[in-house]
């Protein structure tokens, strides 16, 4: 199938275009202004990015919107990961700010996941929306240089005690909550 990407996050394009290997998948148009994720969830904010560019090129498109939920505080910052440390943090601000409000919480209470919305958006309005989670933990330092965002950070639980930036991109991509949604999705557009 012919899918345009919706998702603006180079790292992220590359990750879903090494699951869906089955589908023909072009780039989001670099004219396409940046869509504002206003939405409340994680569905809500994927799908106004894979409708947005649907219409604009009339071709089903596919995207991903990611949270980081972490249990000592109360889930955040999940929908606002991008955001966490100001409008426009980059990834290390992010980071930085994690393991700041996190410094005082003992190692046994720094559980967490990500969480994996994909969605994609076909020109008639229907959609196919999948989830992907995987639960690990916060590390007190960044490890690796690897992945993207916080992946310095986030060990999974099934990942031999390697943060994702530790990993090679297949094996993050095995176990990951993108990988998992993704993997999902490729079956049901299959079926
Ligand atoms: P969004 O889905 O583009 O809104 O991303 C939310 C935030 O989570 C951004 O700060 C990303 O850098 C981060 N993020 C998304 N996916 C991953 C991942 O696989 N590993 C680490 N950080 C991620």
């Amino acid at each position: 199938m012919r899918l345009v990407m919706a998702s603006a996050n180079a790292h992220k394009a590359l990750e879903i275009a090494e699951i869906l290997t089955d589908h023909d998948i072009e780039p989001r148009p670099r004219d396409l202004g940046e869509v504002v994720e206003d939405e409340k969830t994680l569905e809500g904010n994927a799908r106004l990015k894979a409708v947005a560019v649907c219409a604009r090129t009339g071709v089903p498109a596919v995207a991903d919107d990611t949270g980081l939920e972490v249990d000592a505080l109360g889930g955040l910052p999940g929908v606002r990961s991008a955001r966490f440390a100001g409008e426009s943090a980059t990834d290390a601000e992010n980071l930085a700010k994690l393991l700041d409000v996190m410094r005082e919480i003992p190692e046994s209470k720094r559980t967490a996941r990500f969480r994996t919305v994909a969605l994609v958006a076909f020109p008639d309005g229907h959609e196919v929306l999948t989830h992907g989670v995987v639960e690990g933990v916060i590390s007190s330092q960044p490890s690796g240089i690897g992945g993207f965002g916080y992946d310095p950070v986030f060990v999974p639980n099934e990942g031999r005690g390697l943060s994702f930036a530790e990993m090679e991109p297949e094996e993050k991509n095995l176990i990951s909550h993108r990988g998992r949604a993704f993997r999902l999705l490729a079956k049901m557009l299959a079926d």
